[in-house]
């Protein structure tokens, strides 16, 4: 029977966490980050990791002088390790089945996410942004924006440094943008954005949650701790977003491809081909679409959410209209990499899912020869097939080439390669003088690559080495 150490409450926003014992499962980016929050707010830290975890030297030199302890391998699944811990945060990438979670869980030591424990020391307004595709474009404009207008803004969460690692720079007056996977969403308890954003909801990592239903309510936790001072970010319409916005008591911001409806609240909406925001009943023309610099619908609808979220914000219109016209969007995602004999190449490795998949095609001209393959998630593809009017070849590789080739079959022409690189060559002897080739896998990379970045990085390669020069 595990016991508590006893001090609570623990680690409460605003106290001190001084002498607190918590203990960190899973040293990647996020965990290390929390450890070296709690660390430089005096709690004892066990770091936890199954497997073989590079550590930075700062924290293997607060390990050797023996303030903190590290435990490695087997010996980081046994219970006995939560022996008189105040709390326990998990990363993102341990499974929920995980026997210390179990363990903790049973004796109600808390199980945080490092999303969690970092927001207790945010001070000043958090934007909070989740959804299935669009998180990091979105927080990126959203950032972009902020700094545009001159406001402090900083970015953080899963588009690259942990909010942990950003926490000590933020006043009052600073602005924190943080991207959320349900991951961290899962295991929060009093995580208080100012405005939360969720961009859209499609079926995403079932391989981790099983089932739809379960990775939904991991996102609807966001809406927890909100009140009336606060404002939830939806797209207008979508059944599930709109059944939380009726039981949540903030201010509700809606956005759409569409103008706003007469009467409706304020948001965000399309009007004569013009972005447009209403606030206070007041609504304004802010830029025709036209001149966003992003490819695709669906960056049109990123730019109305991230506009939509700043409106409680009343940021000057210039400063918006110069912020949507300077954005330039993120690498891997629909990036236009050059062009081989005619032939246009886009980089969309960031497209790991159906959903983003599906965007991209909508967002380009055909005709198009798409490279789809990977490691899939269990998803099942006729959206896929449904979206096949601009495609005029597949090419399927990789883990999961069998079952996407055969669920495309009938609907397109497919052809079979063994790696991406391989597919790149078929598909670079099918396209012609005019055509795109996509490379939007609607897989994760990890069959064969690291990340999703490496594997853009090689396909922007391979274009170079193919004389496709950046446009
Ligand atoms: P996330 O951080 O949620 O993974 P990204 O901005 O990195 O989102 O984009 C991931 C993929 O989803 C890219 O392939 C991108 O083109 C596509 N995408 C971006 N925004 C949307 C959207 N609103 N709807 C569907 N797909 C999108």
């Amino acid at each position: 029977m595990l016991t508590m150490s006893g001090s609570t409450p623990i680690l409460s926003p605003r106290g001190n966490w001084r002498g607190a014992r918590v203990a960190v499962l899973g040293l990647g980016r996020s965990g290390i980050a929390a450890a070296g929050l709690l660390m430089d707010e005096g709690c004892t830290v066990l770091l936890l990791d199954d497997g073989e975890p590079r550590l930075p030297r700062t924290l293997l030199q607060a390990i050797e002088e023996g303030t903190h302890r590290l435990s490695t391998g087997a010996s980081a699944r046994e219970v006995s390790a939560l022996e008189g811990l105040d709390a326990l945060v998990v990363s993102p990438g341990v499974g929920g089945d995980h026997p210390l979670i179990e363990a903790a869980e049973k004796a109600h030591i808390p199980v945080w996410s490092e999303l969690e424990v970092a927001s207790r020391r945010v001070d000043g307004p958090m934007i909070l942004v989740t959804g299935t595709n669009g998180k990091s474009t979105t927080v990126s404009l959203i950032h972009h924006l902020l700094q545009t207008a001159h406001r402090n803004s900083l970015l953080a969460g899963n588009i690259g440094t942990a909010l942990s690692g950003v926490v000590d720079q933020a006043g009052p007056d600073t602005i924190t943008v943080v991207e959320a996977s349900s991951f961290q969403l899962e295991r929060i308890e009093t995580l208080h954005p100012a405005v939360a954003v969720l961009l859209n909801l499609a079926p995403d990592h079932l391989d981790r949650y099983g089932d739809f239903d379960a990775y939904v309510s991991a996102k609807r936790r966001m809406l927890e701790n909100l009140d009336d001072e606060d404002s939830f970010v939806f797209p207008a319409g979508d059944a599930t977003a709109e059944t939380w916005s009726a039981v949540c008591s903030s201010r509700k911001l809606r956005f759409q491809p569409s103008p706003i409806a007469a009467g409706e609240e304020d948001g965000t909406g399309l009007q004569d081909g013009w972005l447009v925001q209403r606030s206070g009943g007041r609504e304004e023309r802010i830029l025709p679409a036209s001149a966003l610099p992003l490819l695709g619908q669906h960056n049109l609808l990123n730019a109305l959410a991230a506009l939509a979220a700043l409106l409680p914000f009343s940021l000057p219109l210039e400063a918006l209209q110069r912020g949507l016209r300077s954005f330039r969007g993120l690498e891997h995602r629909v990036e236009s990499v050059g062009s081989i004999d005619g032939v246009r190449y886009v980089n969309d490795s960031k497209a790991t899912n159906v959903h983003a998949a599906t965007a991209a095609l909508r967002g380009l001209e055909g005709p198009i020869v798409l490279l789809l393959g990977g490691r899939g998630k269990g998803e099942d593809y006729s959206a896929l097939r449904e979206s096949m009017e601009k495609v005029v070849a597949v090419v399927c590789y990789g883990e999961e080439g069998e079952r996407l080739g055969r669920s495309l079959e009938g609907v397109v022409t497919v052809h079979r390669a063994g790696t991406m690189i391989e597919a790149a060559e078929r598909a670079r002897e099918l396209a012609r003088r005019g055509d795109t080739v996509l490379l939007s896998p609607a897989c994760t990379s990890y069959d064969e690559f690291r990340s999703f970045e490496e594997r853009g990085q090689r396909f922007k390669q391979w274009v170079r080495e193919h004389g496709g020069g950046v446009q």
